[in-house]
């Protein structure tokens, strides 16, 4: 059904809507019901169970947030955690090896490192800008490889063309969290990628109000992620389902709005005096800003700097600014400020932080959808 609509502003109002219509109900409603009467199904996985991901909000979401990457199938998770981890362990197992890249997503990290060593699953991490590197580190083992398409704080952009390059040459899975572009400015599954990860709760739902995920790609290959999610239980509850639904259907005009506000936020911040550096992908001069050109109709909402007056300086603009909520994560409606030293990569040493570029006075910015002209005048004021 989703093949019928083109452009991803349409699919995102109309593709998985039920056909006809429940009841009539313009909106799909939220079926509040733990089991579902049995109707002959032969498999323990097609019973219709909310932990077995089938009720009618999972399919409708499902095929809704699929259509947007073009992707074949969807299965949304009860966090974004709960879509990588699974998502992992469906495509990995005892014995293997996994390529990461390597400055990934906190929990994603944690993961690798504390979690996965106990399933027998060892892993090596790869500088996403140096392809030529990645082969040193095959191993006869080797199963996958693991990107994200913006990295976190400092939004660098991978040779994500190289990445499936790569993958496709030695048969290797690939995967990518595509969390901070969002579908709106990128498909990896377009370019390659066998399954694309997301946090929805951050632009796909938008409102900074539930927690959810998603992996999309192949049908094959996203069944056995689900059967993996019905045996280890990241099931979203219906109501969440119905908020991501609810949510998702903005998502165009909101980054369209997120793309255009954090550009024109990170060249006032680029031309301050107080301002050291910008990373954001849409600057020209930032060192992955042609590749990001290439792969990205937008270059998203997130961006960080660092002052000339370091942590001090940049402890003081926190408690200038006035219109920012001062709090981890992003992707919602308002601007968010954090300093990821103290929140998302707080879990990193201080010289694992300093190898990774992350300073202690770095500032993130979620740029939210508030008019320009006053997130700019606010950060001008404390700044200046
Ligand atoms: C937030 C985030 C996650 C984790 O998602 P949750 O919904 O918090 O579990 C994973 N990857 C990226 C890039 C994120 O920003």
């Amino acid at each position: 059904m989703s093949t019928n609509f083109k452009s991803i502003e349409t699919k995102l109002i109309h593709a998985g809507e039920p056909d006809p219509r429940k009841d009539g109900a313009v909106v799909l409603p939220i079926y509040q019901s733990a089991m579902f009467e049995y109707g002959g199904e032969k498999s323990y996985h097609d019973l219709k169970y909310i932990r077995l991901n089938n009720t009618p909000n999972h399919l409708a979401l499902n095929e809704k947030l699929a259509s947007l990457e073009n992707a074949e199938a969807c299965q949304v998770a009860a966090s974004g955690m709960a879509a990588i981890s699974t998502a992992l362990l469906s495509v990995l197992k005892a014995g293997d090896h996994l390529l990461a890249q390597d400055c990934l997503y906190g929990g994603t990290y944690d993961l690798l490192t504390q979690d996965l060593p106990a399933f027998g699953i060892e892993f090596d991490l790869i500088n996403g800008d140096d392809p030529a590197s990645w082969e040193g580190l095959l191993r006869p083992n080797t199963k996958a490889i693991y990107m994200e398409s913006m990295t976190n704080p400092l939004l660098q952009v991978a040779n994500l063309t190289a990445a499936v390059d790569f993958a496709r040459s030695h048969g290797l899975i690939s995967l990518i969290d595509n969390t901070f572009p969002s579908p709106y400015n990128f498909s990896p599954i377009e370019l390659g990628f066998d399954l694309s990860l997301h946090s929805c709760t951050k632009y796909l739902n938008g409102h900074s109000d539930i927690v959810a995920g998603a992996v999309l790609g192949a049908k094959d290959l996203v069944d056995s992620v689900t059967r993996k999610l019905n045996h280890l239980g990241g099931s979203l509850d219906p109501h969440a389902c119905f908020l991501l639904h609810r949510g998702v259907k903005t998502l165009a005009v909101r980054m369209k709005q997120h793309n255009q506000s954090a550009l024109q936020l990170a060249r006032f911040l680029d031309d301050h005096s107080a301002v050291a550096t910008v990373n954001y992908p849409g600057l020209v001069s930032h060192p992955n800003h042609e590749t990001a050109a290439e792969l990205f109709t937008g270059f998203s909402g997130m961006l960080s700097l660092e002052l000339t007056g370091g942590l001090d300086a940049a402890e003081q603009c926190f408690q200038r600014l006035r219109l920012p909520v001062v709090a981890p994560s992003l992707g919602g409606v308002e601007t968010l400020v954090t300093r990821p030293a103290t929140t998302s990569h707080a879990g990193m040493s201080p010289a694992e932080r300093r190898k990774a570029g992350i300073s202690d006075g770095l500032i993130r910015v979620s740029v939210g959808i508030e008019a320009i002209d006053e997130i700019i005048s606010d950060f001008k004021q404390a700044l200046d």
